[in-house]
């Protein structure tokens, strides 16, 4: 495989050529069946070792890289190029490669790769490359189980049960009444929630279907993922039941319009029946007022449910987890591990406070799989609760993390990167032609425009709008294409592009902030 283009910035080093290849070459016609389980003679056994060693060789090359300033975050190529200088290399033929072409396949995937733990990646809410969960990942591709019975997954199903238990004590919950399992992301999280609400007021349509189903009405903020509206989709409640709450200047729901939405609702003959808080927007990063939420959530009796899939990690801090304020009073709850705690992807768990509701709402007893006369106890088999069949093994990375660096650990780390985030808006504040989105941001999303020279003095309103919606996405596209740093950027709602900036990266140290600004004015400067 060789690339099309170049690389253009000089003071960024090329990919290195093949350091190993020479070794690589003992594996010139070698073939995968010359390997375990094929080949069990010490001679298989070795070449199985030599071979997984030097796959553990490249992969390292690649994390160190990650971590390496002098490295760029990626090798950006369009998609018709990647594929025509990819394309062949991509078939799958007739005849099997050897060993040394494996090695070459992985080393140059990996070329290509968008260095997600760089730690000038700022482009999504999940980032960074913790080595302790990798390591974790890589023992659960190597003892590949399935999460669905205890007879497969005696540990990990243990530790599942500890680390959802840990997670509803971090919330707030009595543990011995509760609920939870960990799902493929937060928008199946949220769909769990949607569920398991719709379930407890209307039990009957998990056997008969829509047809006796009232009409169903949830809320949700403005703002709010789109995995929520999505959920209703899904479910056979339908977009339009899906209502979009208001929000104030700072991306707040407004408790009031929430109010106003379920008087409507009720007196349209519909039955609302749940509620989403978010906790941590996914662009603005703000946080529904959840306490008072939940006033009104008692008060009609819908099921409240906290969509906490990006600020969850907040509530391992002494100092910030009072944005979730409320949150113990909550019916569910979405949490992803792999956003704002690091783990890597993915890991995402959905907690419910009434225990047992998922095995009703889901369960089939599938006589394969569920046998209720095994001889062990058969409530450790968690697969029946779950809207999947086999379910990857994503506690393990998790839970190993965790070991290592103790609440405690977290608890820093995440302390840390609100530090940096304060760092960040600081900077913008002093700086000229940055300008915020909202003031005063309280998470790690720092939403801001660049305003270049020629647009800084026109006065606001359309014009100014429609020049400065074109200036992120100008500026992004020039960073992907030199490589050097990774942000996001979009609309919201009238208002013009602008960057998202996510402090959630483990390895950005301020040095590292500094030079994304930089990189903005120096790219942005003469649009
Ligand atoms: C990221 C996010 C989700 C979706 O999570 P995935 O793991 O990407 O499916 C849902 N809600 C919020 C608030 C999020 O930030």
């Amino acid at each position: 495989m060789q690339s099309e283009k170049s690389l253009r910035n000089t003071c960024f080093r090329e990919e290195d050529k093949q350091p190993s290849e020479s070794s690589w070459k003992k594996f010139e016609n070698v073939f995968n069946y010359e390997l375990l389980p094929y080949e069990t003679t010490t001679q298989g056994s070795k070449k199985t070792s030599q071979f997984l060693l030097e796959v553990v060789d490249i992969l390292l090359d690649y994390i160190k890289k990650n971590n390496d300033r002098s490295y760029k975050v990626l090798d950006f190529h369009h998609p018709h190029s990647l594929r025509n200088a990819l394309g062949p290399c991509l078939n799958l033929d007739d005849d099997p490669k050897d060993l040394e072409q494996i090695l070459i396949d992985c080393k140059e995937t990996l070329k290509f790769c968008v260095k997600t733990g760089h730690p000038r990646f700022f482009n999504q809410l999940s980032t960074g490359l913790d080595l302790i969960a990798l390591a974790g990942e890589w023992l659960t591709a190597a003892a590949n189980t399935n999460m669905f019975t205890y007879e497969i997954a005696p540990v990990f199903t243990l530790m599942e049960d500890i680390v959802l238990a840990k997670m509803r004590d971090i919330i707030g919950w009595p543990d011995n009444n509760c609920d939870g399992v960990f799902a493929p992301g937060g928008a199946i999280s949220n769909l769990y929630a949607v569920l398991a609400a719709r379930y407890r007021i209307c039990p009957e349509i998990k056997e008969h279907g829509m047809e006796v189903s009232p009409k169903l009405v949830m809320f949700t903020s403005e703002y709010s993922h789109f995995s929520i509206k999505r959920s209703a989709a899904i479910l056979g409640i339908g977009t339009n039941n899906c209502i979009g709450i208001k929000t104030d200047s700072k991306g707040k729901m407004m408790v009031k319009d929430l109010e106003k939405q379920i008087e409507k609702t009720l007196a349209s003959g519909a039955i609302p029946f749940f509620v989403s808080a978010t906790g941590g927007t996914t662009v603005l990063g703000s946080f529904d007022p959840i306490w008072e939420i939940s006033d009104i959530a008692i008060k009609y009796g819908l099921w409240l449910h906290v969509d906490c899939a990006w600020g969850g990690g907040a509530l391992l801090s002494k100092s910030h987890r009072k944005l979730l304020n409320g949150i113990d009073r909550a019916d569910s709850v979405t949490w992803n591990p792999h956003k704002l705690m690091g783990a890597t992807l993915q890991c995402s768990a959905v907690l419910m406070k009434e225990k047992g509701i998922l095995e009703k709402c889901n369960s089939l007893r599938a006589k394969y799989l569920f046998q209720q006369d095994k001889h062990y106890d058969i409530t450790y088999d968690k697969g029946d609760k779950a809207i999947q069949c086999g379910r990857h093994n994503d506690i393990f990375k998790l839970w190993l993390m965790w070991r290592a660096k103790g609440d405690s650990g977290l608890e820093s780390q995440i302390d840390k990167l609100m530090d940096l985030s304060l760092y960040l808006q600081k900077k913008l504040r002093d700086k000229e032609g940055f300008q915020f989105v909202i003031n005063e941001p309280e998470f790690l999303n720092v939403c801001f425009w660049y305003v270049p020279k020629n647009v800084r003095y026109i006065e606001k309103g359309c014009r100014r709008d429609a020049l400065l919606d074109k200036v992120a996405p100008k500026i992004k596209s020039m960073m992907m294409e030199t490589g050097t740093t990774m942000v996001g950027y979009q609309p919201l709602g009238d208002l013009p592009n602008f960057f998202r900036m996510i402090v959630s990266n483990p390895a950005t140290i301020p040095d590292d902030i500094d030079f994304l600004l930089e990189e903005i004015e120096r790219l942005g400067e003469d649009l």
